[in-house]
């Protein structure tokens, strides 16, 4: 789901008073004005940012019997871009409300392990390939020849992973499972 036009607006807003900002003289009272705006821009992105996830949420709580999700693991990502996307996303608040709806309305619902390896399995055939670069959106199993989407592949493999976890009652994976060997390689 693409964020809504009120939410790229309150950033554009944001943005836009930063600017202002920093073209203030320090020590000014204008400056002092500038800074109370773009604290005000700050928090209506904050707003509309948490209202977009309400309604995410809500709606993907009310199409589905089952919820599942993936904790990112933030920390492995500390270098890279895609860390301060998923920050500024506030995945972990979206994350939280899903997972409340989704039990208020009685919907199957399964974290899926941090290290389920969701981009390296081939949703078709279940072969295991490498981790691959974030720049790899579109790669081809070499087992089968599926080609695959990286994101929409990882999300088949979620939910195969998140109906496991629902049947077995436990995120161990089945050993040697491609959790067990993700948790090795981490070592
Ligand atoms: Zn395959």
């Amino acid at each position: 789901m693409a964020s809504p036009k009120y939410l790229r607006r309150a950033e554009k807003k944001l943005k836009k008073r930063q600017r202002e900002l920093s073209r203030k003289k320090k020590g000014s009272s204008n400056r002092d004005k500038a800074r109370t705006r773009v604290a005000r821009a700050h928090a209506q992105v904050a707003d509309a940012r948490r209202n977009f996830h309400h309604q995410w949420s809500h709606r993907l709580t009310s199409e589905n019997q089952a919820v599942f999700t993936e904790t990112l693991n933030v920390r492995g990502l500390v270098r890279t871009r895609l860390a301060k996307s998923v920050h500024d996303a506030g995945w972990a608040q979206f994350v939280q409300m899903l997972e409340y709806k989704a039990i208020r309305r009685g919907r199957s619902f399964a974290k899926v392990d941090r290290h389920f390896p969701s981009s390296q399995i081939c949703s078709a055939c279940g072969y295991r390939d490498g981790p691959k670069p974030l720049n790899v959106r579109i790669w081809t199993c070499p087992s089968c020849g599926t080609r695959h989407d990286r994101d929409w592949d990882a999300g088949k493999n979620v939910r195969y992973e998140g109906r496991r976890i629902l049947a077995v009652g436990t995120t161990e994976p089945p050993t040697p499972g491609p959790g067990a060997l993700a948790r090795q390689r981490a070592r």
